[in-house]
């Protein structure tokens, strides 16, 4: 495994196992695949809704918890300081642990400075190791970065050879902020996996692209934690640390970058809109029904 050490100090390992759209039923056997096949660092969030599967899971497998690597993420609709706090608090009750390596605010929507400000609180009483954010574009992580009294350590971003967010990771390096990708593979969209390039590259390493996406990762500094409920492609995922890429290898998946969201932007007011909606949605409806909207 390789690591990158954050700006407070703490290690993060490069690769690490993403849980969105595992369900509940699949999300034990999943973690538990994840921890046989080496992963040590887990990625799961309030709005997945499986973060007490993922706690059993951790619990069950018998990896000291100190030797796992977990993030979750607070949901915009537990923003605001008091909410905030007690959402993470809950959090870690689901997941069984007394602290959390990581705690990232998940969208830059609502009253994000109120959460924020809860967890600078749970990192200096210990709670959680490393704080960070996700979705923030560069105009708002600069300004979080630079308001706020403690800087966040992460920003977790959609990031793939399709979307390859030069600029927005220019600025996190000058603001100390390590990327994460989320999406390392856009989840395939626009035909990721069947790329000419990737494939070409991956040929002469005898590697598949998903493995040399997840190289090129690697080697820009970017953190990735890619989602598979297969355990083939978990292990094939992690194989990933036995090669290395050239840089003329770098510079042809450079030239694949299309610049933007292979999903939709945090920008597009419209988009902004559907965040409010399925806040208030959810707010209005009962636990199970919340359940069904899935992010
Ligand atoms: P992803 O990891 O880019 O892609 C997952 C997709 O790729 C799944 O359909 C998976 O299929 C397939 N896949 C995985 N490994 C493969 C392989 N070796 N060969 C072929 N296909 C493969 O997308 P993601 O799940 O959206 O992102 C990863 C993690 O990032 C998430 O699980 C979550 O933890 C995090 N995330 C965060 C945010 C955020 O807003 N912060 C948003 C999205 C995701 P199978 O499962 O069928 O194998």
């Amino acid at each position: 495994m390789e690591y990158v050490t954050l700006s407070n100090g703490v290690k993060m390992p490069m690769l690490g196992y993403g849980v969105y759209q595992v369900t509940k039923e699949e999300c034990g056997r999943c973690v538990l695949d994840a921890l046989k096949a080496g992963y040590r660092s887990i990625d799961t969030a309030q709005s997945y809704f499986n973060e007490e599967e993922v706690g059993s899971a951790i619990q069950k497998s018998g990896v000291a918890r100190e030797d796992i690597f977990l993030t979750t993420k607070v949901w915009i609709e537990h923003y605001g300081y008091e909410e905030a706090k007690q959402s993470v608090m809950e959090s870690m009750e689901k997941l069984k642990t007394g602290y959390l390596d990581l705690c990232l605010l998940h969208q830059p929507f609502a009253d994000y400075y109120g959460a924020w400000r809860a967890l600078e609180e749970l990192y200096e009483a210990g709670k959680i190791r490393a704080i960070g954010i996700s979705n923030f574009y560069p105009d708002r992580m600069v300004d979080l970065a630079s308001f706020a009294r403690i800087r966040p350590m992460v920003n977790q971003v959609e990031t793939h050879p399709y979307n390859q967010q030069v600029t927005a990771k220019e600025y996190m390096d000058k603001y100390g902020v390590q990327i994460e990708a989320w999406a390392p593979f856009g989840e395939g969209r626009g035909g990721l996996f069947e790329d000419e390039t990737l494939k070409a590259i991956g040929a002469k390493y005898g590697k598949t692209t998903a493995q040399v996406m997840l190289r090129w990762h690697i080697e820009r500094g970017v953190v990735v934690i890619p989602k598979t409920t297969h355990v083939e492609r978990m292990k094939e995922n992690f194989d990933v640390f036995s090669f290395s890429l050239s840089d003329e290898d770098m510079r042809a998946i450079a030239g694949l970058d299309k610049k933007e969201s292979s999903f939709f932007s945090h920008y597009d007011p419209a988009m902004v809109e559907w965040f409010v909606r399925m806040v208030e949605e959810r707010k209005h409806s009962s636990d199970s029904s919340k359940e069904k909207k899935n992010w």
